[in-house]
């Protein structure tokens, strides 16, 4: 129902109820008013009657009171009308006339209580008011009742009854009350076109701009009140209209400007204002994240926060995040969650081009094609993949390769992908300066010529190693190796084929130890291996098929072929030395010892070539 309407409701319920209420104060008033006048009739005509009679009894004449009471009773508004003789006086003077005793129970009430009553019977065509009225016995009275009487004061004698005919007083009210209920109607119709008139045009106005407000709540502030107003009305109308045309421009201007700084896919929504909002939101928070990974120590750091928003943000069950060494060409696993994991590739396949999204640098999604990723098997009919490429230099990019187990999961990851991007785009300058920090860490601790490690990096964490060792009570065999009569390549094939003699020995280090074993390119021509936790029997092992392996090489140069031998020298730690440190001492007096003897041989650090003086 429309305001319009509804006021007019109103204002109809409201006159129809003041109508009521006249109407019935009307009729109660007239009816009151018609029952009082009827009761003074009957008082008046009871106190002729009493004086009647009693000038009848004075007189002596009291046998012919018939005629009196006959011409009351042919009065025109009495309809009946007769005396009743109390008990007392029936007993003193008779019982009177035949038609003067006790008629009903109302003129015994009355005898008996002295108090008038009255009552009315109605029915459609007729309306008769009877009043029963009692005669007291009174001194005070002229004449004074008590001479005649053999009664005390106040002592009922008799009573009058009387009908009267209301019928006409009644029509008249029904008349009076049926007017003011046409008047009422008149006046209410008149009212209520008044109010149509006046107000519609007003109503109108609300509801239009109640709906304009519904669909602004919704986002639409396009709609426009296009109703003909007229007077304050219309510049109401003009102003509001105004009013949204520069919110409507506002917000959209607003949400054009922020969707620049995010690409949406999600924000899409027609509230432009709401819209603002969800950007905002946004931009704060990939602003807070990058703030925070922005003071990550590593590149690992920000990915475990990567992985954090990926799972608590957006509520990814199941994915798997791979970098890519884009020199390598080669793929690494970074991370992995959740169970439904359907590209295994890189288990068996380190190569960086098997995957898809990598190689077409686009997303991949299982969706578009059938078998589009040919190494990622879908086994359940509802699960899907989305592999998203970001390239992060260009020398790394990592790949998500996202899993969904049914089609509402994946229209969720799918309507979220943008958001994921913008994360990433954030994360982007961030990982990269990160990774070119640790590219240059790495590379001032690392030997360029081998890749080994080199003397700087031993120096900034021996004690981190001799720390891990103790607690862990494992031990390491530190070897010092170097090549004999090194010098003599350079000297006789030039610095280049030195170079390949080292890179060659340098190989042959990596090739010949363990994971957790290291290899350090010590000095010149000069390496050390630290075997962690070894076996002590095969310590001597390991340093003689490292020698074996380099002593059977053959290195061309200046058309001529040629071997090179080693000497190694072993200590242990911490069986032989303090620290470490003072085990790659031992080490290298053991070396010394070897090259003493001869060159081309292991020795293992002893006591005595310390004690002996013979120490490096
Ligand atoms: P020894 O059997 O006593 O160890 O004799 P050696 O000739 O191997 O030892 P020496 O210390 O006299 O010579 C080491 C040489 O190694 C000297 C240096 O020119 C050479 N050298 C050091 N670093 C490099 C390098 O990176 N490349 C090349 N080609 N030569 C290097
Ligand atoms: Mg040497
Ligand atoms: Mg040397």
């Amino acid at each position: 129902m429309n305001s319009n309407k509804k006021l007019l409701l109103i204002v109809t319920v409201m006159l129809l109820v003041l109508m009521v209420a006249i109407v019935v104060n009307v009729a109660l008033n007239f009816r009151n008013y018609s029952y009082k006048s009827a009761l003074d009739k009957a008082k008046a005509t009871a106190t002729y009657v009493q004086d009647g009679l009693t000038a009848h009894m004075v007189n002596g004449i009291m046998d012919k009171r018939e005629f009196f009471l006959n011409n009351i009773k042919n009065h025109k508004e009495i309809q009946n009308f007769w005396i009743i003789r109390a008990p007392n006086v029936i007993k003193q003077f008779g019982p009177g006339f035949k038609n003067e005793g006790v008629r009903d129970g109302i003129d015994e009430n009355v005898l008996k209580s002295g108090k008038l009553a009255y009552t009315v019977k109605e029915n459609s065509d007729k309306a008769i008011l009877r009043v029963t009225i009692p005669y007291k016995a009174s001194a005070y009275g002229s004449p004074n009742c008590l001479q005649c009487h053999d009664a005390k004061e106040g002592d009922v004698l008799g009573a009058i009854s009387v009908e009267f005919d209301i019928t006409d007083t009644r029509y008249v009210g029904i008349m009076t009350v049926g007017k003011i209920i046409l008047i009422n109607l008149v006046f209410l119709i008149i009212a209520l076109f008044g109010v149509n008139y006046f107000f519609k045009p007003i109503m109108n106005l609300f509801s239009e701009l109640g709906k304009m407000i519904r669909y602004a709540h919704m986002g639409d502030y396009s709609k426009r009140i296009t109703l003909n107003v007229q007077g304050e009305g219309k510049e109401v109308v003009q102003q509001i209209n105004t009013l949204f045309e520069k919110l409507d421009s506002t917000f959209n201007d607003l949400k054009n400007s922020l969707s620049t700084f995010v690409t949406s896919s999600r924000i899409t929504c027609e509230n432009p204002l709401e819209e603002s909002r969800k950007i905002i939101n946004e931009l704060s928070n990939i602003y807070k994240f990058k703030k925070t990974i922005e003071l990550d120590s590593t590149y690992k750091d920000i990915f475990t926060r990567i992985y954090y928003v990926l799972e608590e943000q957006f509520d990814l069950k199941n994915y798997k995040v791979y970098l890519i060494d884009k020199e390598k060409n080669e793929r690494e696993l970074l991370h992995k969650h959740g169970s439904e994991l359907l590209c295994e590739c890189s288990s068996i396949d380190k190569n960086a081009d098997m995957c898809r999204a990598y190689r077409t640098r686009t997303e991949v999604m299982s969706v578009d094609f059938e078998n589009v990723c040919q190494h990622c098997e879908v086994k359940e009919k509802e699960t899907e993949y989305i592999c998203v490429p970001f390239d992060i230099n260009s020398e790394v990019a990592f790949i998500v390769s996202i899993y969904t187990q049914n089609p509402q999961e994946y229209k969720q990851i799918q309507s979220e992908l943008k958001h994921i991007e913008n994360y990433f785009d954030a994360a982007k300058p961030v990982l990269e300066s990160k990774l070119l920090m640790q590219k240059l860490k790495e590379s001032s601790l690392k030997d360029g010529l081998t890749g080994l490690y080199n003397r700087r990096f031993l120096e900034n964490f021996i004690e981190k190693f001799t720390k891990q060792a103790d607690r862990a009570a494992k031990t390491y065999a530190v070897m010092m190796i170097d090549i004999d009569f090194f010098k003599m390549v350079n000297d006789t094939y030039g610095h280049d084929v030195g170079d390949t003699v080292i890179k060659e020995l340098a190989r042959v280090l990596k090739s010949s130890i363990r994971a957790s074993d290291m290899a350090i390119r010590y000095g010149g021509e000069e390496f050390l291996v630290m075997l962690y936790n070894p076996e002590k029997a095969k310590v001597l092992e390991i340093a003689t098929t490292i020698a074996e392996k380099f002593k059977s090489i053959e290195f061309y140069a200046a058309g001529t072929t040629f071997k090179k031998t080693l000497s190694i020298g072993i200590a242990y730690y911490p069986e032989q030395a303090e620290s470490i440190w003072q085990a790659i001492k031992y080490a290298d007096t053991a070396l010394y010892e070897a090259k003493n003897n001869g060159r081309d041989q292991v020795v293992e650090f002893n006591a005595t070539m310390y004690e002996n003086g013979e120490q490096y």
